[in-house]
C-alpha cells in the first residue's frame, strides 16, 4: 500500500499546484494566440508596383520569399507611399494630409503568382539584391498552433470537467469530496492532559488508544476491537475534545467531520463524502474517523418527510455500509459524539457499528478545579485567586462554560492594563456568564439545596428498601434534563420483576418529591420526570400485570405514548366505567407508596439530613461513601424479592 503523505493537513487528492500550472500553461498559449494575429508594424506593407519602383531605384537591400510573400530591408527607410509613382493619377482624398512621419526599414508585398513575373529574377540580380528562399510549410505549423490549437484546449478543457465530475461522483468540480479534515503531528498535540474531570471516560478510552498503538498485539490473538465508539454527553463537556486527545495519544491521523456538513446544498453528496472520508482513513490506517454532532445524519429514519430526510437517510446508509465494510484487520476507528443519543437511529447502535458508548458527563467540583488548572495553566494568577472555591460554587457548568470563564477573567485584566489576573476578575466573569445574559445550566445555592435534598431522598429510600436497587452513586451534577441523578444498579439482570419490586421503585421514586415536601416545607418542578415515571409504571401494574384490586385481568390499551408516527392506532377493550375504576386504582395505589416513602423518611430524617450535607459539600457521593452515612444496607427481604 502506498504510503500516505504524512504532515500534510490537506487531503485533497489531486495538489492544487498542479492544475494552477496547466491554467498557467493554457493562459500563456491564449495570449501567444492572439499576439500572433496582431499585425506586425515594423514591416511597411508596399503594394507590389511600388515594392518594384523601389527596387529599380535600388533601395533594396535583400529579400525574404516564402510562397507568395515577399518580406525584405530597405537600403534607406522611408515613409508610408503617399503619391507613389504609378498610382499619381489616382485622386487623392483630402483627408490623407496628416501623413505619418514615421519611416520604416522593412517591407512586405505579395507577389502576383497568377500572372507570374518573369523580369523580376533579373532585377535582383542587376541591384545585387540577396534573394532568400524559404519553403511555405512553416506556416502549415503556425496554422495548426494558431488556428488548431484552440479548439484541441477547448475539447482538453471539457473532458477535464467531464473527469472532475465523474471521479465526484455528484455535481460540477467536486461537491462530493469529504470536508474532512485531517489533523496530524504537525499541529499543536492535544493529549488527555488537556481533559480534566472525564476520568471515567478517559479509562474507558485507554483501550481504543492501545489498539491503534499496537494493533498487532491485538491483532495476533484473535481480539476484536470495537469499531465505533460513541462519546454521549451534554454539549461543551469535551467530548470534541476527548476525541482529539486519543489521536494525540495514539499518534494516529485523525480526520473529523461535523454530521451536518454531510448533509449540504446537493442530493447525493453526503454519501459520496461518506465514502470519500472512509476512503481517505483506510489509506492513512492506523486511523481514526471522528464523526460530531452524530445525531445531524443519525436520526432514526423513517421518521418525517421530505428530501432532507431522504439525503439523510442515504447519507445514513452509507455510514452504515462503510461501518460493515471494515476488514477485521482494518486499523481504523470510529469515533462519534452527540448529546442526543436518544434520537440516534437503532441501526447505528448494532453491534459492530457503535456498540460501544462512552459517557462523558458535566464534571463535579473536583473535574472543575481540573479544569480551571489546565485553563489558566499558562495565566499569571494572584496570590488570592482560589480555583477550588470557584470550582466549589459552579455546579452544573460545563469544561467549555469554565474555559470561557477564564478568558473572559483575562479579558477582563487585560483591559485594565494589568498583567496579574486575581480573584475580582473571575468573580466579574462570573457574572458575566453566569448571571448574566448567557444561559448555562449553572446552580444556583437554592437549586443546590433543593437538589441534595431530592436526591438524598431518593438514596435514602432506595438504601433501606431491601427490594430497590443497589444505590452505585448520587450527585447534584446536572444530568441532561433531569437535574440530579441517584443511580441504581440492578444486581443481576432482571427479566421478572415481583411486586414487591415494583412498589419498591414506586417508592424510591416518589421519595424524591416527599424529601423536598419533609425538609423544606414545599415541592418543587424537579419532580416532574420522577412522576411520569411513577404513573406510568403503576398504570401498568394494575392495567397489565393485575396487581391491583381489579383482579388479574389485562386491560388493552396503548398506555405509552407512542413515537409520533410509529404507532397511530389507539384504542381500548373496556368501558369508560372501567377506566374511571383503574384512574382511581393507579391514584390509590400512588399515595400508598407515597405514604410509605414518607414514613420511611421520617423514621430516617437524621440520616437524610446528613445525606444533604454530604451532597452540598462533595456533590457527588459513592455507595462506598454511602455505607459511612447511612449505615450498612439491610439484608435483602427474601419475602419482598420473590
Ligand atoms: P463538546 O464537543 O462536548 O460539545 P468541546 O470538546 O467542543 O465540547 O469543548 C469545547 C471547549 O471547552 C474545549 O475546546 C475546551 O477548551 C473546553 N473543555 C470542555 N471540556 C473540557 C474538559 N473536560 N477539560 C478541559 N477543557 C474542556
Ligand atoms: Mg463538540
Ligand atoms: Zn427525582
Amino acid at each position: 500500500m502506498a504510503e500516505p503523505n504524512r504532515g500534510t493537513t490537506s487531503p485533497v487528492s489531486s495538489p492544487p499546484h498542479r492544475s494552477l500550472f496547466w491554467w498557467v500553461v493554457f493562459l500563456a498559449l491564449i495570449i501567444w494566440n492572439i499576439w500572433s494575429f496582431l499585425p506586425r508594424p515594423t514591416a511597411l506593407a508596399l503594394p507590389y508596383s511600388v515594392f518594384v519602383a523601389q527596387l529599380t531605384a535600388g533601395n533594396v537591400a535583400r529579400v525574404n520569399i516564402v510562397g507568395d510573400q515577399l518580406t525584405g530591408a530597405l537600403v534607406h527607410p522611408m515613409a508610408p507611399p503617399e503619391a507613389p509613382a504609378g498610382e499619381a493619377k489616382r485622386p487623392q482624398p483630402s483627408t490623407t494630409t496628416a501623413v505619418s512621419t514615421a519611416t520604416f526599414s522593412t517591407f512586405r508585398t505579395t507577389f502576383p503568382s497568377v500572372v507570374g513575373d518573369p523580369s523580376l529574377m533579373p532585377l535582383f540580380a542587376a541591384h545585387h539584391v540577396i534573394v532568400d528562399v524559404e519553403t511555405p510549410s512553416a506556416p502549415w505549423f503556425m496554422l495548426f498552433l494558431s488556428n488548431g490549437l484552440p479548439v484541441v484546449l477547448m475539447l482538453l478543457l471539457i473532458v477535464w470537467m467531464g473527469r472532475q465530475a465523474a471521479s465526484s461522483q455528484a455535481g460540477l468540480f467536486g461537491f462530493g469530496r469529504t470536508r474532512a479534515r485531517r489533523y496530524t503531528e504537525d499541529r499543536p498535540k492535544i493529549t488527555f492532559a488537556d481533559v480534566a474531570g472525564v476520568d471515567e471516560a478517559k479509562a474507558d478510552l485507554t483501550e481504543v488508544v492501545d489498539f491503534l498503538r499496537n494493533p498487532r498485539k491485538y491483532q495476533e490473538i484473535g481480539a476484536r476491537i470495537p469499531r465505533g465508539v460513541l462519546l454521549v454527553g451534554p454539549p461543551g463537556t469535551g467530548k470534541t475534545l476527548l476525541a482529539r486527545a486519543i489521536a494525540g495519544e495514539a499518534g494516529v491521523p485523525f480526520f473529523s467531520i461535523s454530521g451536518s456538513e454531510f448533509v449540504e446544498m446537493f442530493v447525493g453528496v453526503g454519501a459520496s463524502r461518506v465514502r470519500d472520508l472512509f476512503v481517505q482513513a483506510k489509506a492513512a490506517e492506523p486511523a481514526i474517523v471522528f464523526i460530531d454532532e452524530l445525531d445531524a445524519v443519525g436520526r432514526r429514519r423513517g421518521a418525517g418527510v421530505g428530501t432532507v430526510n431522504d439525503e439523510r437517510e442515504q447519507t445514513l446508509n452509507q455510514l452504515l455500509v462503510e461501518m460493515d465494510g471494515f476488514d477485521v484487520r482494518q486499523q481504523v476507528i470510529v469515533l462519534s459524539a452527540t448529546n442526543r443519543p436518544d434520537v440516534l437511529d437503532p441501526a447505528l447502535l448494532r453491534h459492530g457499528r457503535f456498540d460501544r458508548e462512552v459517557v462523558v458527563p458535566l464534571p463535579d467540583w473536583r473535574g472543575r478545579v481540573g479544569i480551571l488548572r489546565i485553563h489558566t495553566g499558562h495565566l499569571h494568577l494572584a496570590a488570592d485567586v482560589d480555583l477550588e472555591r470557584l470550582a466549589r460554587t459552579a455546579t452544573g457548568l460545563s469544561g467549555a462554560d469554565l474555559a470561557n470563564l477564564c478568558n473572559e477573567a483575562v479579558l477582563w485584566t487585560a483591559r485594565h492594563n494589568r498583567t496579574e489576573v486575581t480573584m475580582q476578575d473571575f468573580d466579574h466573569a462570573w457574572d458575566k456568564i453566569v448571571l448574566g445574559a448567557e444561559r448555562t445550566t449553572a446552580l444556583t445555592p437554592r437549586d443546590r439545596r433543593v437538589l441534595a435534598c431530592h436526591e438524598g431522598g431518593h438514596a435514602v429510600v432506595a438504601w433501606l428498601t431491601p427490594a430497590a436497587d443497589p444505590v452505585r452513586k448520587v450527585t447534584i451534577v446536572p444530568h441532561g434534563r433531569t437535574l440530579g441523578v441517584t443511580e441504581q444498579l440492578p444486581t443481576e439482570e432482571r427479566y421478572n420483576m415481583s411486586r414487591g419490586d415494583l412498589v419498591a421503585r414506586l417508592d424510591v421514586m416518589l421519595a424524591g418529591r416527599e424529601s423536598e415536601a419533609l425538609v423544606l416545607g414545599d415541592v418543587t418542578t424537579g419532580a416532574e420526570n420522577d412522576l411520569i415515571h411513577v404513573t406510568r409504571l403503576a398504570r401498568r401494574m394494575i392495567t397489565r400485570w393485575g396487581m391491583g384490586s381489579l383482579g388479574p385481568v389485562a386491560f388493552e390499551a396503548n398506555d405509552e405514548q407512542p413515537f409520533l408516527g410509529y404507532q397511530l392506532a389507539q384504542g381500548r377493550d373496556y368501558s369508560d366505567a372501567t377506566a374511571a375504576r383503574i384512574d382511581q386504582e393507579v391514584q390509590r395505589l400512588v399515595a400508598e407508596r407515597q405514604a410509605a416513602a414518607r414514613q420511611l423518611l421520617i423514621a430516617a430524617r437524621a440520616k437524610l439530613d446528613s445525606l444533604a450535607e454530604a451532597l452540598l459539600a462533595d456533590e457527588t457521593v459513592t455507595d462506598e461513601q454511602l455505607v459511612g452515612i447511612l449505615g450498612s444496607r439491610p439484608t435483602v427481604n427474601p419475602a419482598a424479592a420473590l
